[in-house]
């Protein structure tokens, strides 16, 4: 029988992002040695974590790497996010649910366009606070790496970060890895100031169970697992849930966390949910199990929309009503037609007021953050200010 996973210390999701090619990876393969050889984790080698498997939805690729590790005060999921064309729409998926991030910022190369997307996107999803590792300082000059250093405090308190109080710390994720005892001083430097930069935040624990649907498996024999991170509330083994966009009721008969069984997941818990009696077929990523009637899906809400700029990696045009771009709510990725109301046209840098009608249902309530893409960009970031 497997372990049960017990839960001594608070868990928090935290995640690497940043321009590719500026270490995400091999700094977060650097934290798992630094840690397995303290004793509080498990060693995940760069290539476990590079080739995450692909899973193919709707369509998509989705490609996120999971990695778990506890420091002395706290317990870890950590997401890396790849390098690829569409990294944006794994970061807003996948970013939804982060606690902190960990901005990787090459000291040799210093802030580049993703450097700068993530850090907006990361702000539109509600991650809250960022800390800087400034990689490659094995390699770096030192004067350089001031300037660089200074240039991400400023892109920080561009995006509302507080750029001056903003841990960054200089480190080598490759020096690190190679066992290198200077640098792995500056990893333990890194986690030290994640785990006091980076609040345990307020779970709501009380609060209906949901938990948006990141990838669906079969274990053959048993049933249908959906995968996820619970955004709200508990759930034991033998609630009653709702599948919603699917339109099935199912109960839950099995809960683990990192392949540990567990008697009660909660708010912030990476977990797998075995559900009875639910087809294969009918769960896909972007649908929501929830608390029973505690969420109603929908297909039209008014939002308030900012319109990245072109320097931001936006539009070049401006755009107008009847715009139908694919919205990113939660782990969905569903087309919806944009009305502008009573405004001609917005341009790329308006914030703007909207009505979207979404293709089909979706879980939706205010306040809930996504983002609008087109042709593999991200084209705006809004906030849903009512469900219509
Ligand atoms: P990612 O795309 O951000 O995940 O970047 P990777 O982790 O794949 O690293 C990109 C390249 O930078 C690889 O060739 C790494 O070996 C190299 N690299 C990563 N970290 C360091 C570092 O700390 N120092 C040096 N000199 N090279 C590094
Ligand atoms: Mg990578």
């Amino acid at each position: 029988p497997k372990t049960a996973y017990v839960r001594t210390k608070p868990h928090l999701n935290i995640g690497t992002m940043g321009h590719v090619d500026h270490g995400k990876t091999t700094l977060t393969a650097a934290i798992t040695k630094v840690l397995a050889d303290r004793g509080t984790g498990s060693f995940v080698p760069f290539d476990r974590i590079d080739r995450a498997p692909e899973e193919a939805a709707r369509g998509i690729t989705i490609n996120i790497a999971h990695v778990e590790y506890e420091t002395d005060t706290r317990h870890y999921a950590h997401v890396d996010m790849p390098g690829h064309a569409d990294y944006v729409k794994n970061m807003v998926t996948g970013a939804a649910q982060l606690d902190g991030a960990i901005l990787v910022v090459s000291a040799l190369d210093g802030i580049m366009p993703q450097t700068a997307e993530h850090v907006l996107l990361a702000r539109q999803v509600g991650v809250d606070h960022i800390v800087v590792a400034l990689n490659k300082a094995d390699a770096g000059d030192e004067e350089l790496i001031d300037l660089v250093e200074l240039e991400v405090r400023d892109l920080l308190t561009e995006h509302g970060y507080g750029g001056d109080a903003a841990p960054v710390v200089r480190v080598s994720g490759l020096k690190a890895l190679e066992g290198d005892p200077r640098w792995t001083r500056a990893v333990e430097a890194l986690l030290d100031a994640v785990d006091t930069y980076v609040p345990v935040p307020e779970r709501y624990l009380e609060a209906p169970f949901l938990l948006p649907v990141e990838n669906v498996l079969t274990i053959t024999g048993r049933g249908t697992v959906v995968t996820g991170a619970v955004e709200r509330g508990t759930v034991r083994v033998g609630d009653r849930v709702d599948v919603l966009g699917a339109g099935l009721a199912s109960v839950v008969t099995g809960l683990e966390t990192f392949g540990k069984p567990m008697t009660e997941a909660q708010a912030g818990d990476n977990v797998a949910l075995l559900l009875r009696g639910v087809p294969r077929d009918a769960v896909r990523r972007g649908q929501v199990v929830a608390a029973p009637g505690s969420v109603t899906p929908r297909r039209r809400f008014s939002a308030r929309v900012y319109v990245l700029s072109t320097r931001e990696g936006g539009r070049t045009t401006p755009l107008s009503t009847g715009y139908r771009p694919q919205f990113y709510i939660r782990t969905a990725d569903v087309v919806g037609d944009v009305d502008l109301g009573g405004i001609t046209v917005a341009r790329p840098g308006d914030t703007v007021d909207v009505t979207v009608e979404l293709g089909h249902e979706v879980a939706l309530e205010t306040g809930l953050g996504f983002a609008m893409r087109e042709g593999g960009r991200t084209v705006g970031a809004g906030t849903v200010t009512a469900v219509l």
